[in-house]
């Protein structure tokens, strides 16, 4: 595959963190704004954002999160970094994101719920007219954060459910708390009928998916530990379940530590519906075009295969059926014109 075209093809990402995706020098801009000493600037401030390809552990990786999260606790910083987050997709031709975030993060500074949402919604709307993206929010519990605080996000998402955001996670620690601690969150979501998406498979606890898709789940953070066990594959098969993968990062953090273990083949022979996402752009250090070009290198894939995840990340997405029918012409129209061209 060709770098330009791949980049150009239209994309669709599911899975993406807005505080893992907060660029070096927006974060500098954030602390020039708020008179925040940085420790770091330039080239180390980058260095220090980003988690090394070979992360001793998941705690190293989530340090980084630590290091950005004093600036994020003002309208001013989540709006500009919902709005530059736009910005860095557009520049590879992504048609429709989910971005999620943790809302009760960001209070550090007394924001409420309602200031906290609507100052990121703020930032993707304009996102989306400068750069023509659409976007939807997606709101994440932290899995040590307490059940009544996690229900309040719940019903955050139901409140602003007509306002872009458009579904609930749990994020966090899944090995120390597991998906069942939170049934009777994941119970009053299913009763407001949210959508939702959880983390869950990456702590290597097949057990969880299970959980998370009885307990109402349509898609899936990682899974990667549903490779162990053919009976979780099979629940994922019927509910047609999508599968969030997001390689770079499932190294990084361990959920995987040689590439023979990575189960992107396995699952795409399997049948199910996995797509393609950074989780963390800064974080990571990537791009859904890197992510692509990552996986030819290891299995090869074509551009009918990358525009094949495009359609399973649009059949999971939390919109309608009319936007997902939009979506699917516009990955067919992209996919076709383009390789056309390339090819005459
Ligand atoms: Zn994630």
């Amino acid at each position: 595959m060709q770098k330009a075209l791949v980049k150009a093809l239209p994309k669709i990402e599911l899975h993406c963190h807005l505080d893992g995706s907060v660029r070096p020098h927006i974060l500098e801009k954030i602390a020039q704004e708020e008179l925040i000493p940085l420790p770091y600037k330039g080239q180390l401030l980058a260095e220090k954002l980003i988690a090394p390809e070979d992360c001793p552990s998941l705690s190293i990786y989530l340090e980084k999160f630590d290091l950005v999260l004093p600036f994020l606790q003002t309208e001013f910083a989540l709006e500009l970094i919902a709005y530059d987050l736009i910005a860095q997709v557009a520049e590879e031709n992504v048609t429709y994101i989910e971005v999620r975030f943790a809302p009760l993060l960001f209070n550090q500074k007394g924001l409420n719920l309602t200031q906290i949402i609507t100052a990121v919604l703020k930032g993707l709307a304009r996102g989306k007219k400068e750069f023509g993206v659409q976007s939807n929010a997606l709101l994440c519990g932290m899995r040590h954060h307490t059940i009544a605080d996690n229900k309040q996000v719940v019903q955050a998402v139901s409140d602003f459910s007509q306002n872009g955001v458009v579904g609930f996670d749990l994020a966090g620690d899944e090995a120390n708390y597991p998906t069942e601690n939170f049934s009777d969150v994941l119970n009053f979501a299913k009763e407001a009928k949210l959508p939702l998406t959880l983390h869950a498979g990456e702590c290597g606890c097949p057990h969880n998916v299970m959980t998370s898709i009885k307990l109402g789940a349509t898609r899936i953070g990682h899974g990667i530990a549903i490779q162990k066990d053919e009976t979780v594959i099979k629940t994922c098969l019927e509910n047609q379940t999508v599968i969030e993968m997001c390689p770079t990062s499932n190294f990084q953090t361990k959920a995987v530590t040689h590439l023979a273990d990575y189960p992107f083949k396995k699952f795409l022979d399997a049948g199910l519906k996995i797509c393609i996402n950074t989780d963390n752009r800064t974080v990571s250090n990537t791009t859904l075009t890197e992510e692509y070009l990552k996986l030819e290198a290891w299995y090869g894939i074509d551009y009918a295969c990358l525009e094949k995840l495009n359609h399973h990340a649009i059949d999971g997405a939390f919109i309608d059926s009319k936007q997902k029918e939009i979506l699917h012409s516009i990955i067919t129209h992209g996919y076709s014109t383009s390789i056309k061209k390339t090819i005459s």
